[in-house]
């Protein structure tokens, strides 16, 4: 029965601001609520379409950016030994004359002896022009450790990346294996591409030791033992490879598989990509009416090899970097018998898993 004094229509705000929330790097739209100038309340901004009013837990928290406690007011200096704890509150005068007095020492004696480090914050371009002017070349932030580079490998695999998520193809995906995903990450515009392929009825695996976040819409949980991911992934390469469900074609355009890697023990150049007088990357290429010759691994005109030996310009000897990758995952150590007990996930799981892959990738062919 609705309450007779229950007014849920009474404004919390007397000024409504809209921005993006930080709190993590989906960079949501929000609301900010404002009341006598105070943060009151934080909600998703219906109208913005990175999240279309969604917001998570933590991007309502970010009112306590402003209004924590533990929030830092002032400058801090350490007073006692490193790790006791022992602060004093200082002025910000006090602060940037001991910033300058440090860093100008620094700066005089030799610039790069400042490593300077910033955390995920909006202003990493300043910082880092802050630093080039210092003159050091030691500095670096958070998403050099954290995100970019997995948006790097995303970019350089299926051709983009929103931030560290990559950027599965929402509308088409059949099948999607969320692996090891953060559960801090709980990222608002995933949650709508989430949405859109269960609509769809897309397969959902998620591979992780607990089944929180996002694992809990997926339809099969491989509560895999932590630790032991690599081994998983080895002993799906190994049956993909045995199996012969390998997309080569796609392989030699978007990786190094056709690469040539020296083979010569005890040469410092050994394990190295074999390269021509310019310093290009070599490939076995086979040519009709000549065999197979060396060529620039990234030319357009060439069928290249990615299996079997071949003799350098010097004599010695190299294989396409795919046969190396090959002879280490064929190995029995990472056959499902060999890894089954180490990752907790039992051998005929192991198998359907690597089968509904490649099913998915070389069988719903997707135009
Ligand atoms: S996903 Fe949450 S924390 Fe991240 S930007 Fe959006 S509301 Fe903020």
């Amino acid at each position: 029965m609705p309450h007779a004094a229950l007014d849920l229509n009474t404004p919390t705000a007397d000024e409504v601001k809209t921005t993006t929330c930080y709190m993590c790097a989906c960079r949501c739209g929000i609301r900010v609520h404002l009341k006598d100038g105070r943060v009151r309340y934080i909600d998703g901004n219906p109208k913005h379409p990175v999240n279309r009013g969604v917001i998570c837990a933590k991007g309502s928290a970010g009112i306590k950016q402003h209004y924590s406690p533990a929030r830092l007011s002032k400058p801090l200096l350490r007073t006692g030994e490193r790790g006791a704890g022992e602060f004093r509150e200082i002025e910000w005068d006090e602060a940037l004359a001991l910033a300058a007095q440090w860093l100008g020492d620094i700066r005089r004696r030799n610039p790069d002896e400042l490593a300077f480090f910033t955390g995920r914050d909006q202003s990493q371009a300043l910082t880092a022009w802050w630093a080039q002017q210092f003159g050091t070349i030691n500095y670096a932030a958070h998403g050099g450790f954290c995100s970019v580079n997995m948006a790097a490998a995303g970019m350089y695999t299926f051709g983009g990346s929103f931030w560290e998520f990559g950027e599965p193809d929402w509308e088409l995906t059949k099948y999607l294996m969320l692996w090891g995903v953060a559960e801090d990450h709980d990222s608002n515009p995933i949650k709508l591409g989430l949405g859109k392929l269960k609509a769809r009825g897309a397969k959902i695996v998620a591979i992780n030791p607990v089944r929180t976040g996002y694992g809990a819409i997926a339809d099969e949980w491989v509560p895999i033992n932590p630790g032991s991911d690599g081994l998983l992934a080895g002993a799906f390469i190994h049956e993909l490879l045995r199996s012969d469900r390998i997309d080569l074609d796609y392989l030699v355009r978007y990786t190094n598989a056709h690469h040539l890697v020296i083979r010569d023990a005890g040469a410092a150049d050994d394990g190295l990509i074999a390269r021509d007088a310019e310093g290009h990357a070599l490939c076995a290429s086979r040519v009709e009416g000549e065999g197979i010759v060396l060529a620039r691994a990234n030319a357009i005109d060439i069928s290249p090899l990615v299996v079997g030996e071949c003799t350098l310009a010097d004599g010695r000897k190299a294989v396409p970097s795919f046969q190396l990758l090959a002879e280490r995952f064929l190995a029995d150590e990472y056959a499902p018998e060999s890894v089954s007990a180490r990752c907790g996930v039992d051998v005929a799981t192991i198998r359907r898993l690597a089968r509904e892959l490649a099913e998915t990738a070389f069988d719903q062919a997707i135009s």
